[in-house]
């Protein structure tokens, strides 16, 4: 999601970066307004007129967005939570939180903190834009001040929505969680909401799309589908959390990994071994201990032709942190690892052996064993 990204600024000691997608939907804003919205209200006036007035107002509309992601980023760090930074992207921005609150009233007032945020910056462009109107004539700035204060407005009920994941999904489940003391049940219910949520969104744009021909419709499609996603991914990786916290690692390895040597051919790494057991990574072990890692996928860079002839040694690779493991250490923590690597799998060491292995399909699978003994109810 956040693949492509460049960072803005700084400020307040966090980082302001925007996703390549954050482009379309700054030129979606600054779009409806200087060819939909402004000539509607302002009549009259000429071309450059409306490009100049809808550059302010996306500014106006990214303000708003940074503002309100702050107000979770700042309330949350005064919690003593790790916060990565502020990302901009397609459907407006989010505060990267490494970690997740601690207990339920920090989780209640983080996610509070964006809804006043935005209802506070719309009080203000409202005051603000009334002030204007009665002092001066200056009928554009009252129409910006406006909008503004309309897009704050919506900003702070749309999230309010009780779906994860939402504001209002963090806060619903802050307070299930505070109830019934069972953060896994309480974030299904909010997930629940959610997927709703992000279903009915699908099915009013479809419904817009074809009754009415709102291209908008496509618009919010699209915003269902991703909080759909979202929703859902967020009550799988509280149930992991709850499956793997506090259980070290070594319990989900399959003992004596495959291992090979250094001085075998590729040729015969791939008829005798990667054909057999599938695996993605086999370590390389010489006299006992762990000397690199051999991925099946970068024998492709060799060609076919010299398979026989060239040994594992020459396409090894040194094992990277994420690469490996200890008994001891926490499988949450571990799967965590595993999928911001990408890499699936992990060796677990001892005394430099390789004495196991990890697959993330393992841990996925004692998931859904867990999950069909209701072990999670
Ligand atoms: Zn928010």
């Amino acid at each position: 999601m956040f693949g492509q990204r460049v960072t803005l600024f700084r400020l307040l000691g966090l980082e302001v970066r925007a996703n390549t997608s954050w482009v379309l939907l700054a030129v979606l804003v600054f779009w409806s307004l200087a060819t939909g919205l402004l000539p509607h209200q302002l009549p009259g006036l000429g071309h450059v007129s409306y490009w100049l007035l809808a550059l302010v107002g996306t500014i106006g509309v990214f303000f708003s967005l940074l503002f309100h992601e702050f107000a979770h980023a700042l309330v949350a760090r005064s919690h003593g939570m790790r916060i990565e930074g502020i990302t901009l992207f397609l459907f407006g921005g989010v505060a990267e939180m490494t970690e997740e609150p601690p207990d339920p009233r920090t989780e209640l007032r983080v996610a509070a903190a964006g809804p006043i945020a935005s209802g506070v910056l719309f009080v203000s462009f409202w005051v603000l834009a009334g002030l204007v109107a009665a002092l001066t004539p200056a009928e554009p700035l009252v129409a910006l001040l406006g909008y503004l204060a309309l897009i704050n407005l919506i900003l702070a009920l749309f999230n309010l929505f009780p779906g994860f994941p939402l504001d209002g999904g963090r806060i619903l489940r802050a307070w299930l969680w505070q109830r019934h003391g069972n953060l896994l049940r309480a974030t299904r219910t909010a997930s629940r909401s959610g997927q709703g949520f992000g279903m009915a969104l699908v099915v009013l744009g479809f419904w817009a799309l074809i009754s009415v021909g709102a291209l908008g419709g496509l618009w919010w499609i699209l915003i269902g589908i991703f909080v759909i996603g979202i929703a859902r991914a967020a009550y799988d990786q509280t149930a992991a959390r709850n499956a793997f916290e506090g259980t070290p690692i070594g319990r989900f390895m399959t003992h004596r990994p495959v291992t090979v040597e250094p001085a075998m051919s590729l040729g015969d790494f791939v008829e005798d071994v990667a054909y057999v057991h599938h695996y993605s990574v086999f370590p390389v072990v010489e006299g006992g201990r762990l000397i690199g890692l051999i991925r099946t996928r970068d024998v492709r860079q060799v060609p076919r032709e010299a398979w026989p002839n060239t040994p594992l040694r020459s396409i090894m690779q040194a094992p990277a942190p994420e690469q490996l493991a200890e008994r001891q250490d926490d499988a949450d923590q571990v799967l965590q690892r595993m999928q911001r690597s990408q890499s699936g799998q992990v060796i677990v060491v001892e005394d430099q052996q390789p004495i196991g292995v990890v697959t993330l399909r393992d841990m996925l699978e004692h998931l859904a064993v867990r999950q069909e003994l209701g072990a999670d109810r």
